[in-house]
């Protein structure tokens, strides 16, 4: 496998944002990225290619990925490592640099990979690697494994992006305007810059308008809300790892918090725009971060990635203009929903082949079959529709048949998710009958997840609120004619129709609550419109054409263009706020 190994040249030089990213998901066949943010970074850049945006972007380049999903017979995780060799499949970016950290030089290779866009822009991305000859045997590891190894190989990781992606640029002769940090990971390219602004001074120097140069060049998206989720590192690990006089600037700074080194306050200090990833998360990122004003830009997916193949010759045919201006999608109101509604079924017919490749059990095309893959994590409540396993035979006998597609991996260490997993193929093995048939897919990845969306008529997304920031895979199943039934959270308050783009699962007080809407909605709004031929055609068609003409990233990125990286000072928060806040438990055009 390979890719344009003769890179273009490209005038680097006239690259006005640089993209930042721990994980981004470049191809099916490359092991960079673990799931949600790494395919938002991909989306991001493949809608900045068809675009023609003047980005490039950074990130790692994870020789041995995240891991390959192995689940036994009762869904016992083990994972393998996912090697690939950069040397074979990529250009060099031709540039060694050298960043110190641990108290040591640890030099740094970059690796280009191209994104080409639909008219033949280039979104060039450069993978940092330290497996170098003369590195230290120890830093050679160091880019090797997405998100794994412990806080000290995490912080040498995060510096390596923050501050080795600073150093690449400056030796590529790349002058952005905007630095755009894609979650906390990236948040030390603001020490980078801050170190070039002194120009070998040392940091603790720093004046207040040396920082306010810093500033006016970053802008921050936060993917979390919860402060758990945030990235943190002792003092200790912090001035081992950045030495003493970064860890000074850090700590004079106010970067801090409770005690500890916090990626997220490091961001948020040092950026002029800072954003949540849908327009309640901005809400809650408010709360969370009173002392910064916060923004919203709801998150997108890139169109083409995600529309099956059936759809994207559909399209091609009836609004070829929607490669480069996602808003033509709207035209699929041009289109009749029984042909929506046929191509649908392509993907649905495709699915249910590799199911019964890879496990050998027959689904039935014409039962109603709903998805639900996701990272396995407490918060995304894979067992509500267990809650009541009865109640779940009861209604799958009642409406003619019910089938479930269940995917996702827990991280190696989480201990508690992967025994969520267990507990699915439990209650598969032991409801799994004539009328109900619930299967667990192996290894969620780019491939499966496309496949999934494509092809299951309804997804189902259950997280308990607020949690869920923005999530994503509900609007790839959208672009494809799938109506979503979820719980009012991250996206969906926004994507919302109800009976017209999905259903709501109510808002309740306990899981009981929620469970008893989920099962209401499921047997009296559901499976009748299903068994509705034309009523769930024409349903298919809104998911098309009101939300798949909204949640992608080419508005997204747009967003980001006029209300981020062109502005140096945007509006004043309390107008954002308010405009965000009219959304909160309040679905549009409920
Ligand atoms: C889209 C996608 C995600 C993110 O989806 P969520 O809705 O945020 O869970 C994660 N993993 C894969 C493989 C995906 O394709």
């Amino acid at each position: 496998m390979s890719f344009s190994q003769t890179p273009a040249n490209l005038d680097l030089a006239s690259r006005t944002v640089a993209y930042f990213s721990m994980e981004i998901a470049l191809s099916p066949s490359l092991p960079t990225y673990s799931g949600g943010l790494g395919m938002l970074a991909g989306d991001t850049l493949r809608s900045a290619a068809d675009t023609a945006a003047p980005m490039l972007a950074v990130s790692l380049a994870h020789r041995r990925g995240y891991f390959r999903q192995h689940l036994d017979a009762v869904g016992q995780q083990t994972e393998s490592d996912v090697p690939w060799s950069p040397e074979t499949t990529l250009p060099s970016a031709n540039e060694v640099v050298s960043v110190s950290m641990q108290g040591r030089e640890v030099l740094l290779h970059a690796w280009r990979f191209d994104v080409i866009g639909v008219t033949g822009h280039i979104v060039p991305v450069f993978l940092l690697d330290s497996d170098v000859e003369g590195n230290d045997p120890w830093d050679r590891r160091l880019t090797d494994h997405l998100y794994g190894g412990d806080t000290y190989y995490r912080l040498c990781q995060e510096t390596i992006l923050g501050l080795g992606g600073i150093a690449l640029l400056r030796s590529l002769n790349c002058k952005p305007q905007v630095y755009h940090m894609n979650e906390g990971h990236a948040a030390l390219l603001t020490i980078g810059l801050l170190e070039a602004q002194l120009n070998g001074a040392p940091l603790r120097d720093a004046t207040d308008a040396d920082i306010e140069v810093v500033r006016r060049q970053c802008v921050f998206t936060t993917h979390t809300p919860v402060p758990a989720g945030h990235d943190q590192f002792g003092l200790d690990q912090m001035n081992q790892i950045l030495g003493h006089d970064r860890a000074t600037a850090i700590e004079r700074t106010g970067c801090l918090h409770n005690g500890l080194m916090n990626m997220t306050y490091i961001a948020l200090r040092f950026s002029r725009f800072v954003n949540g990833v849908a327009m309640q998360h901005g809400i809650v990122s408010q709360q969370m971060f009173p002392e910064y004003p916060v923004h919203a830009i709801t998150n997108g997916v890139h169109a083409a990635t995600w529309l099956s193949k059936p759809f994207q010759q559909l399209l091609d045919t009836q609004a070829p203009a929607w490669r480069t201006d996602n808003q033509y999608l709207r035209s699929a109101y041009g289109i009749a929903p029984a042909t929506i509604a046929a191509t649908h079924r392509e993907g649905k017919l495709r699915l249910f082949a590799e199911v019964q490749t890879r496990t050998a059990q027959t689904f039935d095309p014409n039962v109603l079959t709903l998805g639900f893959a996701r990272r396995v994590a407490t918060y995304k409540r894979a067992s509500l529709l267990f809650h009541d396993p009865a109640r779940l035979v009861a209604i799958a006998e009642k409406i003619g048949g019910l089938q479930i597609l269940f995917a996702g991996k827990a991280h190696p260490a989480d201990v508690a998710g992967k025994g969520l997993i267990r507990d699915v193929f439990a209650e598969a093995a032991t409801l799994n009958s004539s009328a109900l048939k619930i299967v667990y897919l192996e290894n969620y990845d780019w491939e499966l997840g496309a496949m999934l969306t494509q092809g299951v008529d309804v997804w189902l997304n259950t997280p308990r609120r607020p949690y869920e920031a923005s999530g994503t895979s509900g609007m790839k199943a959208a672009l494809n004619g799938v109506p979503s039934l979820s719980i009012l959270d991250g996206w969906w308050i926004e994507g919302c129709a109800e009976n017209t783009t999905g259903w709501a699962i109510e808002d309740g007080d306990t899981e009981d609550a929620e469970a008893a809407s989920l099962y209401q909605k499921l047997e009296h709004s559901v499976a009748p419109l299903y068994a509705d031929f034309a009523a769930w055609a024409a349903m298919q068609r809104h998911c098309i054409a009101i939300n798949g003409t909204f949640f992608n990233t080419h508005r997204m990125l747009a967003q980001y263009f006029t209300n981020s990286y062109e502005l140096p000072s945007i509006l004043p928060s309390s107008t954002a706020r308010a405009a965000s806040e009219s959304y909160l438990h309040q679905p549009v055009l409920a």
